[in-house]
Parts: structure tokens; C-alpha cells; sequence
């Protein structure tokens, strides 16, 4: 028997998130409502999100309390000093649009690092700021503020910001990177690919491939996750981005995420691999160019077919045997909920069953990952059991998302069919 994913993590990371003050993002994301929901959703490192923006470095100054263990704490979770930076530039005539995720040791640091950005754009409109500065060279200023900062790529295939982005991205690392691309260690996938994707590409063969919420909002904290092997310090977590120390990560189903499939929304086009073979990448409607998804990006960079006959193991672990990090695809508590009741996501009902099964069991990652189904049963009921368990094997259906359209992902009901995938 494996070791269940209890066993392997030692501590569960969200490093992707933001303030009230990052565009689009709810006003509820204040402190305390981030420390109540990351114990709820069962993570026990929060990145601050958004520290270059001056209301919430005040916030952040004023609450966060310095341990031993060179993290911060508030109110019974770890916080670490980290912030999404999107860096527009020209490189190799074209203009590249590049989010970068930065981590700094201390909130010293973060200050320093946000001092020295101000010059390269204003910082105080957006917690997500945007700077005139190349992705290489805010790696080389970060470690110049300190020499422990850690910057990775933030959701590294979305077509308008990742940095293999088919709008304004590279072919690869070394060609964003350069001189300095050995420095990147860590790369966050993003929720429209997962890690047994991004093994194809050569590059990050050798590379963490980590995954992260990019929570807009209370409820979408933790739906993807880190989870490490080492001690809960920020050596432990700098130690588990540079040299494999992942223990696994939490994966949207990638058909979930908005950007897995082309197409256009507007022209309500969708092509998988098998219409653009059949098709090519124009829109039939429109003309122009479909937006390329993610899956077709990978697969124009993997350097070998992309297999997708993973299957999870009775923890639902996905382990793909070859010494890389396992991985799990879950759909998020409320949606399983929403899905069986027949019900929207956002309501009293699939809130008032969420709240009764996280009180019992501990957390959202404890229902839909390290929780035994003998475990559920009493609590969840046979039903939402069932349909927990039918996530955590794979028994879903799936409509892939495409050019901003979010995917659906639902456990399968009925006849139970074994363990058997019914992916697309
Ligand atoms: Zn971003
Ligand atoms: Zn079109």
C-alpha cells in the first residue's frame, strides 16, 4: 500500500492569492477571513498576495506576527510575504505580457523590493501591479533586495500572461530567462493544465511543478494546492521549491480550467486536439485566429505524446512512477455538493451541507483526499460519499473549458463503473 496523502505532507501551501485591493477581487479577502477560510479548506501557509500595494502593506505590517520559524502567523495560519507581478515588455519584437509570482523572506524585503519597483510602474492602483520591467529582470532585482527571494512563473500556460503563453509568451525558459533561467526552479501550472502535462515539456523535467489558487475570492482559496514534505519554516518551504521537496499537489480535472481547450467564446467555437487536426486553429465562424489553449500548447512543446490514462491509486493519488511527485484531481466541495443536490454552487443549500461536512471531518482538503469513505459516511451521507469518491477516482464527466469559459467537471452518477475513466 502507498503512503496516503496524510502521510506524505508535512505542511499544505495556497502561494497564489490575492487582497481586496488586486482588480477584480472581493472585498472580503481581509485577514481574518483568510486565516478562518484556510483552516477551513486545510491549508496551513497562505502567501499575503499583494504586498506591493500600499493599503494592504500597512494591513500586513500592523498584523502579521514574526515566528521562530521565519514565517509570519495570524490567527492560527502561516503567512509568507508573496505577491503576483505582471511584467509587459517588448523582447525579440514582439510584446510579452509575463505573471510572476514573488516571495520574499521578510516583510522588510517585501518593502525594500516594493520601493525599488515603484520606478517601473504604479503600484498603488492594483494589488496585481503591472511594471516595465522584463520577467528576467525582476528575478535579477528581487535577488538583488534578497538574496533568498524566490520567483517562479505564475500559471505558466494561460495564453494572456503565462510565460509559454500562445498570445504574448516564450518556446521556452531559457528564452524568457536567459543567463538567469537555472534560477527558476519552480513553476506554477496553472488550473487548466496539471503536472503529468507539464512533464512532457523537457524543461521542466527537472523542475518543481507546483499549483496554487489564484483565489479572487474566500471561497476559491486552496482549489489548487501545494502540499510539502519538509518542516513548516521558510527554509523548509524555500528548500521544497528548489530541490523537490513537493510532497504532492491538489489539481483541478485541466478540462476545468478556462483555458484548457481553443476556441471562441463569442463565436461559441470549441476544438480538442482532434478538431484542429482535423480543422486547423482559424475560426470557422469568425475568421481569425482561435484562442489556443493550453493542451495545445503543451502538446507543441512536449517533446513526447501527452498520455492521459493516469489512473489514481485508493487515496487518489495519481503517481506517475518515474520519481516525480504524485498528484491529486479533485472537483471543489461545493460543486460535487451543487452537482448532486441539482442546485447552483452559491447557495444556502450546498453552503449548509458544506459547513455540516467541514465541521465534522476538519477541513476540505480532509473530505475530498485524506478522509476514509467509511470515515464520510456518517457525516456526508451516501449520496455526497459516493459522489466524493467518484471525484477522487476519476469517475467524472467532463466538458472542457476554452478561451476564458470555465470547464465542468461532475461526478458521474449511477452504476458504479469500477474505477473506470469516463474523461473525454
Ligand atoms: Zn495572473
Ligand atoms: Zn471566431
Amino acid at each position: 500500500m502507498n503512503q496516503s496523502p496524510a502521510e506524505l505532507a508535512s505542511f499544505v501551501a495556497d502561494l497564489h492569492i490575492h487582497s481586496p485591493y488586486a482588480f477584480a477581487c472581493s472585498k472580503a479577502l481581509t485577514l481574518d477571513n483568510l486565516a478562518t477560510w484556510a483552516r477551513r479548506k486545510g491549508i496551513d501557509l497562505l502567501a499575503t498576495g499583494d504586498f506591493t500595494h500600499p493599503t494592504w502593506a500597512v494591513e500586513l505590517r500592523a498584523n502579521l506576527v514574526s515566528g521562530q520559524d521565519g514565517l509570519y502567523q495570524y490567527g492560527g495560519v502561516r503567512f509568507v510575504p508573496g505577491t503576483e507581478i505582471s511584467c509587459v515588455y517588448r523582447q525579440g519584437g514582439r510584446v510579452r505580457r509575463i505573471h510572476m509570482l514573488t516571495l520574499m523572506p521578510t516583510l522588510d524585503a517585501a518593502e525594500y523590493l516594493t520601493r525599488r519597483l515603484s520606478q517601473y510602474g504604479n503600484l498603488s492602483t492594483d494589488g496585481r501591479p503591472t511594471v516595465s520591467l522584463s520577467a528576467r529582470d525582476l528575478l535579477a532585482l528581487a535577488l538583488d533586495c534578497h538574496p533568498e527571494a524566490i520567483v517562479m512563473p505564475a500559471h505558466a500556460w494561460t495564453p494572456w500572461y503565462g510565460v509559454y503563453g500562445s498570445k504574448s509568451g516564450f518556446d521556452s525558459l531559457e528564452e524568457c530567462f536567459g543567463d538567469l533561467s537555472h534560477l527558476i526552479t519552480a513553476v506554477e501550472t496553472g488550473l487548466s493544465s496539471d503536472p503529468a502535462m507539464n512533464r512532457a515539456v523537457p524543461e521542466l523535467e527537472n523542475r518543481s511543478i507546483v499549483s496554487f489558487s489564484d483565489a479572487h475570492s474566500l471561497g476559491r482559496l486552496g482549489r489548487e494546492l501545494t502540499a510539502f514534505s519538509g518542516e513548516l519554516s521558510w527554509d523548509g518551504l524555500a528548500a521544497g521549491l528548489r530541490d523537490a521537496g513537493v510532497a504532492f499537489t491538489v489539481e483541478f480535472y485541466p478540462e476545468e480550467g478556462k483555458y484548457h481547450y481553443s476556441g471562441h467564446r463569442n463565436c461559441g467555437v470549441v476544438y480538442g486536439p482532434a478538431e484542429e487536426a482535423a480543422n486547423g486553429t482559424d475560426c470557422p465562424v469568425c475568421g481569425r485566429a482561435l484562442t489556443l489553449g493550453v493542451l495545445h500548447r503543451v502538446s507543441r512543446l512536449a517533446q513526447r505524446p501527452l498520455d492521459d490514462d493516469w489512473q489514481p491509486d485508493s487515496y487518489g493519488l495519481i503517481d506517475s512512477g518515474d520519481g516525480h511527485p504524485p498528484f491529486a484531481r479533485l472537483i471543489p466541495l461545493q460543486e460535487v455538493i451543487a452537482a448532486i443536490r441539482n442546485v447552483g454552487v452559491n447557495t444556502r443549500k450546498v453552503m449548509r451541507e458544506y459547513d455540516t461536512v467541514i465541521d465534522h471531518v476538519g477541513s476540505e482538503l480532509a473530505a475530498l483526499l485524506y478522509a476514509s469513505e467509511s470515515a464520510l459516511l456518517p457525516v456526508a451521507g451516501e449520496t455526497l460519499t459516493e459522489a466524493i469518491m467518484r471525484a477522487r477516482t476519476g469517475e467524472v464527466s467532463v466538458e472542457p473549458g476554452y478561451d476564458g469559459v470555465y470547464g465542468t467537471v461532475k461526478p458521474t452518477t449511477g452504476e458504479s463503473s469500477a474505477g473506470q475513466l469516463s474523461l473525454l
